[in-house]
């Protein structure tokens, strides 16, 4: 029995020694009795934290860590054991039809569409990765070669590897947007009023080493020197860089690299942002079933577009049912893509946590897809008039509005911000309106010039464009006063009298 007991024991100690040469097994866990201090310090420690509760988080760990856990009295119910084998899964439960995009399938999609529909979309590449793939970036648009002062959205995918799901409803999107334009009124007009990006794949090494080795991947593919790869793609953004839910250690999973915009991938996405000036944006990620908005580098951090954020969140809830929550309730994360977005260039810029798992089996693609594209939609639509009263809404753009469009910013904004207390902050918004209201204004009377009052009977029935109202009133009343046979009698009398 002794000898047995023996031969056992030296079989496990050499399974042992075999397992340290290898990679640690990595498992999925939730651990539990976990106070929000506590969840706090284990992102704060690099922990890779995927969904966090009242009091548990379900975080990426090994064997020893889950001991550890243990040990200290934090109960750990295993959800995924081993994680390579969970992407083998993931990978298996592909089929002919139904498939996750990997690179190279997003590749030819991305060139069947452009020479299906080159009316209305071109594709970029807007830089390179650590493994000198092209990072693509699809534009849909009318004239989509043309940059044209219209209202723009960012929808971005996959900043880490392993979640898939958030490359497929970036395409779904990019999918309707193309192949309903010519049949659907309401496609139709995103297309033509607005500049459409789509980035799917802002990490495509991370993606591609996830599918081919079956490998649970998070981070970028950076040779970190030591036989350490990956840096985390969205702590390596610049707005408040650091180490809160990051960390400076190149082995861990949160790695934030060397510096702000070290990776080529987060520098194409700066440098295309910066270009581009976008009004709004999501970047998807899975999983939580969460929206999440700025910022996410503290707690309590003052937002200027609160009031914004909140709305189009809670909109943008009702389509998919996820919770929309400020970034930092999940953990506070320093050099994010949002607060990058938002804190430098002013965009009104979510995150969406997909699904409740990393990577749901492939017959559910079209299922998320469904709850998320119409969140997109709006999100595109919204970017053309809540967009318009932060300070990304130039004059330039406003000053290009169509009178379809400056209606519907007035009413959006005027709905959100009747009433509104915070003096500073209505301040600003009046000022952008007072713009809207006044290019609105302009329109009618172009149009009245002609003899056309369609314009004008449409606004003069909207409750929420009084100040455009009193802006057409004295602009007819002063022109018509000075020069005879400018407006229409019957009409001079009727704006008079209004
Ligand atoms: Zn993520």
């Amino acid at each position: 029995m002794r000898r047995f007991l023996v031969t056992i024991f030296c079989c496990m100690s050499l399974f042992a020694c075999g397992q340290a040469n290898a990679e640690p097994v990595r498992s999925l866990a939730k651990v539990t009795k976990l106070t929000n201090k506590q969840i706090v310090s284990l992102a704060a420690q690099g922990f890779d934290i995927a969904k966090r509760g009242v009091n548990f988080a379900e975080i990426v760990l090994d064997q020893a860590q889950i001991k550890d856990f243990v040990m200290k009295g934090h109960p750990v119910k295993v959800i995924i054991e081993d994680l390579d084998v969970y992407i083998k899964k993931a990978k298996a439960s592909q089929t002919k039809n139904v498939a996750y995009f990997t690179y190279v399938t997003m590749e030819k999609q991305f060139k069947a569409w452009v020479e299906e529909y080159p009316e209305i979309c071109v594709l970029e590449s807007i830089g390179k990765s650590c493994e000198d793939r092209d990072i693509w970036a699809l534009k849909i648009s009318d004239n989509p070669k043309k940059n044209e002062p219209e209202p723009a959205a960012l929808l971005m995918g996959a900043h880490h590897s392993r979640e898939w799901p958030s490359v497929e409803v970036p395409m779904a999107t990019a999918k309707k947007l193309l192949t309903e334009y010519a049949q659907n009124e309401e496609v139709k007009k995103l297309v033509d009023n607005r500049e459409i990006w789509i980035v799917p794949m802002v990490n495509p090494d991370g993606v591609t080493y996830s599918m081919e080795k079956s490998k649970y991947w998070r981070k970028n593919r950076r040779n970190n020197g030591n036989g350490s790869y990956g840096v985390d793609p969205n702590r390596n953004y610049s707005y408040e860089w650091g180490n809160v839910g990051a960390s400076s250690s190149p082995s861990s999973d949160t790695y934030h690299g060397t510096g702000p915009f070290s990776e080529p991938e987060t520098l194409a996405i700066k440098k295309f942002a910066e270009r581009e000036k976008f009004q709004a944006s999501i970047s998807f990620h899975t999983y939580s079933e969460l929206i999440l908005y700025p910022f996410g580098y503290g707690y309590n951090i003052p937002n200027p577009d609160s009031k914004i954020f909140v709305k189009m969140a809670g909109d943008m809830a009702r389509f998919n049912k996820y919770t929309p929550q400020n970034s930092a309730e999940l953990y506070p994360a320093m050099g994010d893509c949002d607060d990058f977005l938002y804190g430098d260039l002013k965009m009104l810029s979510f995150t969406f946590e997909l699904c409740s798992t990393f990577i749901p089996p492939a017959s559910q693609i079209s299922e998320f897809n469904e709850l998320n594209v119409p969140a997109a939609l709006y999100l595109i639509d919204k970017a053309g008039t809540y967009g318009l009263v932060t300070p990304s809404g130039s004059d330039e753009l406003i000053n290009s509005l169509g009178f379809d469009g400056s209606i519907r910013a007035i009413v959006d904004n005027v709905d959100l911000f009747a009433g509104e207390g915070n003096i500073p902050m209505r301040n600003e918004v009046l000022k952008q309106l007072e713009k809207i209201s006044q290019r609105a204004a302009l329109l009618v009377c172009e149009d009245l010039r002609k003899g056309n009052s369609e314009s004008w009977q449409r606004i003069k029935n909207t409750a929420q464009a009084t100040l455009a109202l009193s802006f057409i009133r004295n602009r007819v009343l002063f022109e018509s006063a000075h020069e005879k046979n400018l407006y229409r009698e019957d009409l001079v009398e009727e704006i008079k009298n209004s």
